[in-house]
């Protein structure tokens, strides 16, 4: 086990300690399947990082592996869209409510008449996409990465072997992508946008990439560590609210029952938390719960949240 050196108060090395050492035996989940790559992520792996709005920051276990971003990517790509084209024609394209169903439901889409109702199910991430301004699958890509880069501060490379794998087993999103064609609901060519949303899914980071996104936006959108306004502050709120609604698929309530923070989490075994002012939690372990959370992950930030008193709802 490995703890960084930090300026952070022993309190806080401490319950990431514990949280580490509580977990790390707790073998619950499976790693995700449906994408062959992912289920050949070795199941121990284990990190837990935290960063505040300040820059200090403290990490525990595997956090420079460096693991594909998945759903959690849609929260960046948010911001840029965001930016281009404001709140208010993001909510009445998109929305800020939970489908109740898994994040690639057909059904939801089917029940609600092409309407993906938030941006973090898959087919309202490549809505997002396609709403985003550009006129080639590259511009839209370049786009997407540099954003993704400036919440990082350098520059994050694509895991190719699982964009291919990723792309050679994504025919339900491809079927959910014409699927918001036939509907009205896709800005743009839908295997472009469906293409580009593989791509982003595939970005690799570590623990300290993650935890150094998620406090860009806890700090109003400027990164800590490079002092660069990477998502205007107006914008900040409805992200949050979308990751307080939506960031957990059809288990976001059980999640702030318990945590009482905005989250995200991807297939890959990333986990976001973000304390709004103060600091944000990633954590990383492979294995998943049916919704598609990372267990230990969920597992620790609940752990933090309670023993750093930093749920919203206290
Ligand atoms: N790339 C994955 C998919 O489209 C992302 C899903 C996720 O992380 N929940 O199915």
């Amino acid at each position: 086990m490995k703890i960084q050196p930090t300026t952070v108060d022993d309190s806080v090395t401490h319950a990431l300690q514990t949280a580490h050492q509580r977990f790390a035996s707790n073998h619950h989940g499976k790693n995700a399947s449906y994408i062959p790559y992912l289920a050949s992520v070795p199941a121990n792996l284990f990190g837990i990082s935290i960063m505040f709005c300040d820059g200090t920051h403290a990490e525990v276990g595997d956090t420079d592996y460096a693991f594909a971003i998945e759903s959690i990517s849609k929260v960046f790509t948010l911001a840029h869209v965001l930016d281009d084209i404001g709140p208010q024609s993001l909510r009445s394209k998109i929305g800020c409510d939970p489908t109740g169903e898994p994040f690639n439901s057909v059904v939801a889409l089917e029940l609600h008449k092409g309407r993906p109702l938030n941006p973090f199910v898959n087919a309202g991430a490549m809505a997002t996409v396609s709403l985003l301004k550009a006129q080639t699958a590259k511009e839209r890509w370049e786009k997407i990465h540099a954003t993704y880069n400036a919440f990082a501060g350098h520059e994050l490379a694509v895991n190719e072997e699982v964009y291919t794998s990723e792309a050679s087993s994504n025919q339900h999103n491809r079927g959910i992508a014409w699927l918001l064609q036939s509907y009205g609901y896709m800005h743009a060519d839908p295997m472009q946008v469906c293409d580009v949303y593989t791509r982003q899914c595939s970005v690799a980071i570590t623990c300290r990439d993650l935890v150094t996104m998620g406090v860009t936006l806890a700090n109003g959108g400027v990164n800590p560590m490079t002092q660069q306004r990477v998502v205007e502050a107006k914008n900040v709120a409805p992200i949050l609210a979308e990751m307080t609604l939506n960031g957990l698929y059809d288990t976001t309530g059980d999640w702030y029952y318990k945590v009482g923070l905005p989250g995200k989490s991807g297939v890959g075994g990333g986990i976001l938390a973000v304390v709004p002012g103060v600091c944000a939690i990633a954590a990383f372990a492979p294995p998943l719960d049916v919704a598609g959370n990372s267990v230990r992950g969920q597992l620790a930030a609940e752990h933090l949240s309670r023993t750093l008193n930093l749920s919203l709802l206290d």
